[in-house]
């Protein structure tokens, strides 16, 4: 009897254990094997699969309509002759306003290349940076005018020329960098003269784009009026509105003219004159390159100012001045 029962508990104690090892074993077969994962998988199937579709819709249509879209007509841009701009330059606390201002505007106007000279003995870091950021095609130079020739403080403005030895010095490299090769005409291209104070309209660009010789056009706020002007009949320049010796051979300020690139690469003997008297700079130019029968007025025959005479007021520094003197001035690290 109790042999049978000992026997029976090892059976059970067997079968326990062949239970136990069984399930383990299947436990251990299902570890490192891949989940079957379908039903998590099942939405993100379905994401893709629409997607698809929809993409594949979308370039079936792309494809239509490039199929009926009409061939685009010259898309190449309409040539612009080149509008060079040399603009005289000098450092007093007013330098980098004038500058953004004028390269902000000169950034609304195409195809236009400027010159900034410099007066000063080498190219100052405030004007490379202005440039260099400015985002226009520009040529950087300088030009120191000699001391003698330059106003002195106190001075009246009208003593001497301004900007002279650094528009000659535009004209030079122009000369040099554009010159013509032998037996061609060169680039078509227009010079104009914009003094770092003045105010541009952009639509003066659009009137000289297209200058044969020399575009001629009323100034603003210049020579004690409230503008200066050609005047115009027939089409024709036939006599100057201005206040001041209307005699002279061209009675205009230097904003209210441009001269085409192929004029000046054909005349280069024609300069500035530092010498001129007063009023006759614009002139001294002029004189050898063009005849007043020749002018070609813009901005509705002169009838319309595009660019005025502004002059900056020094700004006064009187409290600058004060503080510095107690060693409490501006850092002078800080660029204006
Ligand atoms: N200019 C210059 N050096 C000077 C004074 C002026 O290069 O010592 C430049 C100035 O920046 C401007 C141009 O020459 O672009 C004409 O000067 P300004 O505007 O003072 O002349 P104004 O308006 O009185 O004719
Ligand atoms: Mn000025």
């Amino acid at each position: 009897m109790a042999t049978r029962m000992r026997l029976k508990l090892k059976t059970v104690f067997v079968l326990y254990f062949m239970v136990s090892l069984m399930g383990l074993i299947y436990a251990l077969m299902q570890l490192g094997q891949r989940c079957d994962c379908t039903e998590h998988d099942m939405p993100k199937d379905r994401i893709i699969s629409r997607l698809r579709g929809e993409l594949h819709s979308l370039q079936e249509q792309t494809r239509k309509l490039e199929a009926t879209k009409q061939p685009e007509k010259n898309p190449a841009a309409p040539f612009l002759p080149t509008i060079f701009v040399i603009t005289p330059t000098y450092a007093r606390l007013v330098q980098k306003a004038e500058l953004t201002r004028l390269m902000q505007t000169f950034l609304h106007v195409p195809q236009l290349h400027w010159i900034v000279v410099e007066d000063s003995p080498r190219k100052t870091a405030l004007v490379t940076d202005l440039l260099k950021k400015s985002g226009l095609v520009y040529t950087h130079l300088h030009f120191l005018t000699a001391k003698d020739r330059k106003l002195q403080e106190g001075d009246p403005s009208w003593l001497k020329p301004r900007g002279v030895e650094q528009r000659n010095e535009g004209l030079r490299w122009l000369r040099e960098d554009r010159r013509a090769p032998p037996g061609e005409d060169g680039q078509q291209g227009v010079v104009y003269f914009a003094d770092d104070d003045n105010t541009y309209s952009v639509q003066l660009f659009t009137e000289m784009r297209n200058t044969q010789r020399v575009s001629v056009w009323p100034v603003g706020l210049v020579g004690g009026m409230k503008y200066e002007r050609p005047v115009v009949e027939g089409g024709k320049v036939v006599r100057f509105h201005t206040g001041w010796r209307p005699s002279r051979p061209f009675p205009m300020d230097m904003a209210g003219f441009a001269v085409s690139l192929r004029l000046v690469l054909t005349n280069p003997e024609a300069c500035f004159d530092g010498e001129a008297p007063m009023g006759f700079l614009e002139s001294s130019f002029l004189k050898g390159l063009v005849t007043m029968d020749e002018l070609e007025p813009k901005a509705d025959d002169c009838t319309k100012v595009l660019v005025w005479h502004t002059r900056t007021e020094k700004p006064k520094m009187k409290r600058e001045d004060a503080l510095q003197a107690q060693g409490l001035g501006s850092d002078p690290a800080v660029e204006v």
